[in-house]
């Protein structure tokens, strides 16, 4: 059973593997590359339930055609009976989360930042009725239309048990490390307080930018409630996917994508993106699950 990163096992991790850093490198938010220890990746077998939300995910007949797949996305299977996270008690640290430990053949799609708010993307969304986890930096989805699009992002079709997560990427993305305690903790738990304000809801999980963090980050993000800290291992490009170990995909990896639009990805689409991973995810012989039924 996974437990909080004690610090002295955070310190024993602490030296910077090749693969911390190559997903740094990879990461597609520009900036100093990442420098964070490897988080828990533990199999675990478990029971399994009967779960809305999987069965809600089965997508229409016809709607991949028209979003460039050859085939429907495969539903996942039923998830964890008992999710990862637990609450992190007063002065501790939440989980931290590189891969999740599962041997489905299922990856988790998570999409950052907030600046591109394309209506065919929300579009598509619904249509494939796929699973995804936002995670919002204030300053940037509240540009333009705002948090209204992610809204409707979040609202999936198969009601809340199927609804995709809005979690926290900071206020204003800075690069936490080089950041005071207090300053950190005004980053994250302001961005806790502004999820909860706009969707009711208090967001258990917390991504810091570049992927850079250090002891303070994790203390300030376990004082307001976050449960899990989650990095990745793999970072959708424009055409391909980038992965931190090769041989591609691996069970219960972690796809870092980007709100982003033909402006960023050299004229190509959200959605075209979008399609570009799904069709990897397929061709690799997997299937995308909601992160927040493993976490
Ligand atoms: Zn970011």
């Amino acid at each position: 059973m996974l437990t909080p990163i004690s610090g002295r096992l955070r310190a024993a991790l602490a030296p910077l593997s090749a693969a911390a850093v190559l997903a740094g490198l990879l990461a597609g938010c520009s900036g100093s590359g990442a420098n964070s220890p490897a988080g828990a990746d533990k199999a675990g077998a478990s029971a399994r339930t009967e779960s809305p939300a999987a069965r809600a995910t089965a997508p229409d007949d016809g709607a991949y055609r028209r979003w460039g797949l050859d085939k429907p996305l495969a539903a996942p299977p039923a998830p964890p009976a008992a999710r990862m996270t637990r609450e992190v008690k007063e002065g501790g640290a939440p989980l931290v989360v590189r891969r999740v430990p599962t041997k489905d053949k299922v990856v988790f799609v998570t999409i950052d930042d907030g600046a591109e708010k394309d209506p065919e993307f929300v579009k598509m969304a619904r249509e494939l009725k796929l699973p995804f986890s936002m995670f919002l930096t204030d300053d940037i989805a509240r540009a333009g239309s705002g948090y209204g699009y992610f809204g409707g992002l979040r609202d999936a079709p198969g009601g809340k048990a199927a609804a995709n997560g809005v979690h926290n990427h900071t206020l204003s993305h800075p690069n936490l490390r080089t950041l005071a305690p207090e300053a950190q903790r005004r980053e994250i738990c302001g961005q806790q307080d502004a999820l909860e304000k706009r969707f009711g809801t208090r967001p258990a999980l917390f991504r810091p930018p570049y992927g850079n963090y250090n002891d303070a980050t994790l203390t300030a993000a376990g004082s307001c409630g976050v449960k899990a800290v989650v990095l990745w291992e793999v970072t959708m490009q424009i055409n391909d996917m980038r992965y931190a170990q090769s041989g591609g995909l691996r069970p219960g990896d972690i796809v870092l994508a980007h709100f982003r639009g033909p402006q960023e990805l050299k004229g190509t689409s959200m959605t075209k993106m979008v399609t570009n991973m799904l069709r990897s995810i397929q061709a690799q012989g997997y299937t995308v699950a909601r992160l927040e039924d493993y976490l």
